[in-house]
């Protein structure tokens, strides 16, 4: 009987040290892990709070999510259900879970301008139930309800399909991102003190009403917050249609022979067959096109935020136009359609391996074989505007260099798809194409460009 007692407590405290011990061990446990995606710090009339929980156990964890500001607590999402629970949540896996809780101003009625503080706790059972463990994770915020202010100062915008147009106008506050829309294509702003303007709200940027964009393309500057509040304001413009040429192109076997070979050899790993030299041809006319565009188009990112140029862009000296820009082409082989594509430059022909020469005072950004453009310079003049010259038998600078207007950049040729020697020019606005015609105008560049920014209080030089 004693025996039986004593073992009994044996038992009964082995029990209790197991139990104990299991007990303190759960403690140790991790809790569920938590990531705060959204806010980072800003909340604004839309913002929304995006959060997950990852809990390795079976059981769904508990999940609150806490909204304070000035010493008032709001639960704004929990899985307890038998309060009423806010938000979706997406079950993103057998343990995780994704939470998406609105909690801008429409969201939460009582939000005020300021600072204010989220914390999300997830509470899960570890160790068969027999604990809970808990994480959480808190963030400070600031909100910010008033929209930015937008405005238009420049006076009169004439955009020619195709063509750049110069718009100078007010954001504020200082910290929005501001530029301006064409349709859904966006064009950064840059600050007016690039071009000498001392009012810390203006900015100025070019932009571009697409030749292949509707002519009647709603055009609007725009200033984001970094809460998300945006603000928007129309530019007066009147848009002027012009028609761009269709051409016929004849694909003879001679011009296959002598392009399609160089350009895959220059270009490995496009996938150019050479042995079908025809299905050759559309690779590149197609698909290596649209790549080397791409890469052109990204370019766009190493622009300087300051006014390079001092004078109008030139065409290339004692050249003859061959091709304008926005041509719509028609390929033919053989009698036979066989491709459309739109010719985003201008040719322009003089003598055989004739000097290049820099349309504007830049920076080299691209010296190298880009594809069908073959030996290619890119230059940087600065606020999104950069010109490209191509089918070049010798480059005469590396990237890095600074040249003036005029230097020779290296000599006209037939590299990459051209027919023959002569200059493939291409001006472009943020990585996109735009008709050069104008940034030649010295007329367009005075009354365009740099009238509106003496006008605005900046320094441009006159030109007559
Ligand atoms: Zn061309």
């Amino acid at each position: 009987m004693r025996f039986l007692m004593r073992a009994l407590l044996f038992l009964v405290i082995l029990g209790g040290l197991v139990l104990g011990g299991a007990y303190l061990y759960a403690g140790t446990l991790p809790g569920p892990t938590i990531e705060l995606k959204s806010p980072e710090k800003f909340v604004g009339q839309n913002t929304q709070l995006e959060f997950a929980v990852d809990a390795s156990g079976t059981e769904v964890p508990n999940v609150d999510a806490v909204f304070e500001q000035d010493g008032q607590a709001t639960t704004i999402f929990t899985t307890d259900a038998s309060a009423q629970p806010q938000g979706e949540v997406k079950q993103e896996g057998p343990n995780r879970m994704f939470v998406i809780r609105p909690i801008g101003k429409q969201a939460l009625p009582t939000l005020k301008a300021g600072s204010a503080r989220v914390t999300v706790t997830a509470t899960a059972p570890v160790l068969y139930g027999i604990r809970t463990a808990s994480t959480s994770v808190t963030r400070d915020l600031e909100v910010r309800l008033d929209p930015p202010r937008v405005g238009v100062v420049s006076l009169h915008h004439f955009i020619n399909h195709g063509g750049p147009e110069f718009v100078v106008f007010r954001a504020t506050p200082p910290d929005v991102v501001a530029g301006v829309r064409v349709g859904t294509v966006e064009y950064p702003a840059f600050a007016g003190s690039t071009v000498g303007i001392q009012d810390p709200a203006v900015r100025v940027a070019f932009f571009v009403l697409g030749y292949d964009q509707d002519l009647t393309s709603p055009v609007i500057v725009f200033a984001r917050d970094p809460a998300g509040n945006q603000a928007t304001s129309n530019v007066q413009r009147k848009p002027s249609r012009k028609p761009f040429a269709k051409s016929r192109i004849e694909i003879n076997d001679t011009f296959l022979q002598t392009v399609v070979p160089a350009i895959a050899e220059n270009t490995p790993g496009a996938g150019i067959d050479t042995t079908d030299l025809l299905r050759g041809f559309l690779t590149i006319n197609r698909d290596l096109r649209k790549q080397n565009n791409a890469t052109i188009a990204a370019l766009a990112a190493k622009t300087k935020p300051e006014m390079l140029w001092r004078e109008a862009f030139s065409q290339l000296s004692n050249s003859a136009i061959e091709s304008r820009f926005a041509d719509y082409r028609t390929y033919y082989h053989q009698g036979k359609e066989i491709d459309q594509q739109v010719h985003l430059g201008f040719d322009l022909a003089s003598l055989q391996q004739a000097a290049v020469e820099s349309a504007n005072r830049g920076i080299v950004i691209l010296a190298n074989y880009l594809g069908i453009y073959g030996n290619c310079v890119i230059v940087d003049h600065g606020l999104g505007v950069q010109s490209l010259y191509a089918h070049m038998s010798t480059l005469d600078v590396k990237e890095g260099d600074t040249v003036e207007k005029g230097q020779t950049l290296g000599r006209t040729g037939a590299t990459g798809l051209a027919g023959g020697d002569h200059l493939h020019f291409t001006m472009l606005v943020n990585g996109v194409s735009v008709n050069p015609v104008e940034l030649w105008d010295p007329h367009w560049m005075e009354d365009r460009v740099f009238r509106k920014i003496r006008e605005a209080g900046g320094q441009a030089p006159t030109l007559k």
